[in-house]
Parts: C-alpha cells; structure tokens; sequence
C-alpha cells in the first residue's frame, strides 16, 4: 500500500505492518511476525529492491510480531538495528519480558541479536524523527517523518476507528494515555499503525 512516494505499507505483513520509507537513504520499520519474513522479502524484491539497500532497521518495540524477521535480516541486509534503550534488553534476551509475554517472548528466544543501536534522546535517524511514547512497552516509540506518523502499538485501527491499545497487551495503560496525550499538538496526516490498515485520522483518547 503506498501512502505516498516516499513511504509504503509491506503488504505481505498485514499481520503487524511494517513499512518502507524512502528517505535519503532506505529504512524499514518493524519487521512483523517470523511466518511472514518469506514473503516479506519477494515483496521488497518485487519492488526492485536488494536486501542490501536497506541501510536502517528502526523497531517501534521489543513484541515478537514486530521483532520476528529481525535477526534474519539484520544479517540479509546488513542494516543497522535501532531500538529504544528500555526495550533493547527484551530484544538481545538479557531481561524477561514482564508478564505473560513472558512465555510468549520464550519462543523468539532463537531471534535474540547482539547488535541493536539504542534512540538518543529527540533523536532523527536521517529525516525520521523518533518520539518516545512508553506504555504499551517501557521503550515503545514512535516516528514521524514529514506528515506520516508511524504509531506501532500505540493504538489499533478497527471498525474504522483508531482506539488506544488493549490494556491486556499494555505494560502501563496509563503510560500509554499519557503518551497519546503528548502527541496532541503533532502535526501528521497519516497514521500508519502495526495492527491495521493506514489511516487520515487523528490519535485522541475517548
Ligand atoms: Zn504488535
């Protein structure tokens, strides 16, 4: 799905999107579940793209839908992995995750890498600015680049609305509330959230 020429939808990772974004240099975020790293791939080459023009891997956090194809394409591709220094530990396997992830977090133990850069503080990795919006996790971020705010897990898109996350799924709702909050007086267009489909919508808390 392309949202605009600078920044498309991976179509085969409808499961828990992840997006190409054409800024000076090629940058994908989030990875999606492992089942999808297959198709995945023929889509990025479909687009005539080689692995290796990939240069950044940005994670929205440290969840397995979103972590799945990382370590393989770290490798693929050569990117540089980047994450939020609160997530980074659930991602190389130094800390459990919290809860019943878990349990779940357990079976991504063969994705575990080593190398991941951490956020800076208000930090653009090239024209991508990185916002930190914890809740969902301790180290859950978001992106905006130009008019399109990359939202992970921040909220979902059902039934055409855009809702806050599950509170089951939440490491702190409240977190996550206020971190909705923080984003009222930023500018975007389009919301391009992990679970469901991009939107023209604002974020707000009802
Ligand atoms: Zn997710």
């Amino acid at each position: 799905m392309k949202i605009n020429d600078h920044v498309y939808r991976l179509d085969s990772t409808k499961s828990s999107n992840c997006f190409l974004v054409f800024d000076e240099e090629l940058v994908l975020i989030d990875t999606g579940h492992a089942f999808v790293g297959k198709r995945m791939l023929k889509e990025i080459q479909e687009m005539n793209i080689a692995p290796t023009d990939i240069k950044h891997i940005l994670l929205t956090h440290h969840d397995i839908d979103h972590i799945g194809n990382v370590r393989w394409l770290q490798e693929i591709t050569g990117a540089t992995v980047w994450a939020h220094e609160e997530d980074i530990p659930y991602i190389t396997g130094t800390k459990d995750r919290p809860g019943f992830k878990k349990y779940i977090g357990k079976l991504a133990a063969k994705k575990y890498i080593k190398d991941i850069e951490p956020y800076g503080s208000n930090m653009k990795v090239g024209n991508i600015q990185i916002i930190y919006t914890p809740g969902h996790t301790p180290g859950h971020v978001c992106m905006l680049y130009n008019d399109v705010l990359f939202a992970g897990d921040l909220v979902e898109h059902k039934r055409n609305k855009l809702t806050p996350f599950p509170n089951a799924w939440n490491w702190d709702t409240q977190k996550l509330q206020q971190s909705i909050d923080s984003l009222k007086n930023t500018e975007y267009e389009w919301v391009c959230m992990a679970h469901g489909k991009p939107c023209q919508q604002r974020i707000t808390i009802d």
